[in-house]
């Protein structure tokens, strides 16, 4: 069966693609399968190598990859000329990881224990759709350090970065069979490889939904399981905060990428005593940012992923919210910037919207803000404003999240652990954490008695 990708910018096709179905997936695995035993024997160093070329290529086909990825997200050109900057990163660092990530010697009685860090076989790396590209590589980059091979699935809305990072790993040298891209439905590709005995581990980022699924399925053969899943951050405004710099940084930190981000901050808490005089800067702030031609250099936000996931979006803003910006006329999966007021018991604060909507909430003082920061079934990021050293680091080691940010808004880097608490998944991706997911710990003992 055909797959018809589209332009959510436009709502033209600029692909048409053959499903993979069960057969293929198991061809994929068993072609991995047959790759595994020559990569994990290649030294570090050539490991090393080969990533280092991917990263490479990555960087020299940056604007081909970028365009690919704004033409399929419908993201604003400059973000994903970054996200694929940071695509290269990735490979940099994991190629520098690859020769250093050892084991230990443990003394014990009668001879030494020695460590050592085994890949784990055939890995299935299941992404979703929002920021394909960079997913992707936060999952292959360690993966492959490691001596595993994989089976690359990404979202059928937006197969076409991944297509292209498969060609370019092939390109840079990576033997056959080491990296598959399949593109196929979750429900069909996704679910074989979560059931193939002959897989070892699923690394996924996605819904949680889908996050139970992958945790059910993966039972019947104990597979490993890393899952990054949803989320509902909170930005935390304290009234001792730089008022001004939080309210210019907020909107970016939920309508990037269209708020279609499991970082997003979409819940804004706010000291009462500054609620009023923030929301008024937050209004300002939001009304300045761009919305329109993905293309256009200068873009700040485009439209959503697809149709239905406009009507999904749309159903959770109810009546007339406190602000809602401007949208292009014409084509396109369009959603205007919206904030809305809220108490952390509404459904636009409890659930992932997944869109440009923000709910603001008040807070009394330091323990409301902890609370209600913590009242989700969520644990993924979060900010906190504050110019008080000691209140943020007080209120960061409360905050039941991942990851975490003081004064800023970002929680991605490639040197640093990311993943999330509570339904916001287990697993820690990027930094030198993620290589503990796609190894193995083997002891030896080694009796030094005569
Ligand atoms: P999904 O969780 O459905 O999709 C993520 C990936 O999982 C896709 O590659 C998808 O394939 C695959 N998948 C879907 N069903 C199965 C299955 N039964 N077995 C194995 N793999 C499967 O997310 P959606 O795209 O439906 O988005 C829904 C909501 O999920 C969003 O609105 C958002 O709230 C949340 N989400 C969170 C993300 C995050 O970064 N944490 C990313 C994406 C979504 P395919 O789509 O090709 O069928």
């Amino acid at each position: 069966m055909t797959l018809t990708v589209v332009n959510p910018a436009t709502e033209e096709p600029i692909a048409e693609l053959e499903r993979a179905g069960v057969d293929e997936t198991d061809e994929a695995v068993a072609r991995a399968r047959e790759a595994f035993p020559a990569w994990r024997a290649v030294a570090p160093g050539d490991r090393a190598r080969l990533l280092r070329r991917v990263a490479t290529l990555v960087e020299e086909n940056t604007d081909e990859l970028a365009r690919i990825e704004s033409r399929n997200v419908g993201k604003p050109i400059s973000g994903a000329r970054g996200e694929i900057g940071m695509v290269a990163q990735v490979f940099h660092f994991y190629a520098g990881a690859v020769d250093k990530h050892g084991g230990e010697t443990i003394p014990v009685a009668g001879g030494v224990a020695a460590t050592f860090r085994e890949p784990l076989g055939v890995v299935g790396l299941i992404v979703p759709w929002n920021f394909p590209a960079n997913i992707a590589s936060w999952k292959l980059g360690p993966a492959l350090a490691c001596g595993n091979t994989v089976v690359l699935k990404p979202a059928e809305l937006t197969p076409l970065s991944a297509l292209r990072l498969g060609e370019l790993c092939l390109e840079a040298g990576i033997p056959e069979g080491v990296v598959n891209v399949l593109v196929g439905k979750g429900s069909v590709v996704g679910q074989r490889l979560i059931e193939h005995p002959e897989v070892a581990k699923i690394a996924f980022t996605g819904s949680t939904e889908v996050g139970r699924l992958v945790m059910q399925g993966a039972a019947g053969t104990i597979k490993r399981v890393t899952l990054e899943l949803g989320g509902k951050s909170a930005n935390v405004i304290f009234e001792d905060a730089d008022l001004e710099k939080a309210a210019a940084a907020a909107p970016y930190s939920v309508f990037d990428n269209a708020g279609q981000d499991c970082c997003a901050r979409s819940r804004v808490l706010v000291q009462r005593s500054v609620y009023d005089r923030f929301l008024d800067l937050l209004v300002e702030a939001t009304r300045g940012v761009k919305v329109g031609d993905p293309a256009d250099e200068s873009t700040e936000m485009g439209p959503l992923v697809s149709a239905s996931h406009r009507e999904t979006v749309a159903s959770f803003v109810e009546g007339e919210p406190t602000f809602r910006g401007d949208v292009p006329d014409g084509p396109g999966y369009w959603y205007p910037c919206t904030l809305v007021e809220a108490s952390n018991d509404d459904r636009v604060a409890r659930e992932e919207v997944f869109g440009p909507v923000a709910a603001v909430i008040p807070f009394d003082d330091e323990a409301d803000a902890i609370r209600i920061s913590n009242d989700t079934p969520y644990g993924l990021s979060g900010s906190i404003w504050t110019r008080d050293g000691a209140r943020a680091l007080r209120v960061a080691r409360a905050t039941d999240a991942g990851v975490l940010s003081v004064n800023a808004n970002t929680s991605v880097r490639v040197q640093t652990p990311f993943g999330g608490f509570k339904q916001s998944g287990f697993g820690r991706e990027l930094g030198m954490h993620a290589l503990e997911g796609y190894s193995e710990v083997k002891s030896v003992f080694i009796s030094t008695e005569g």
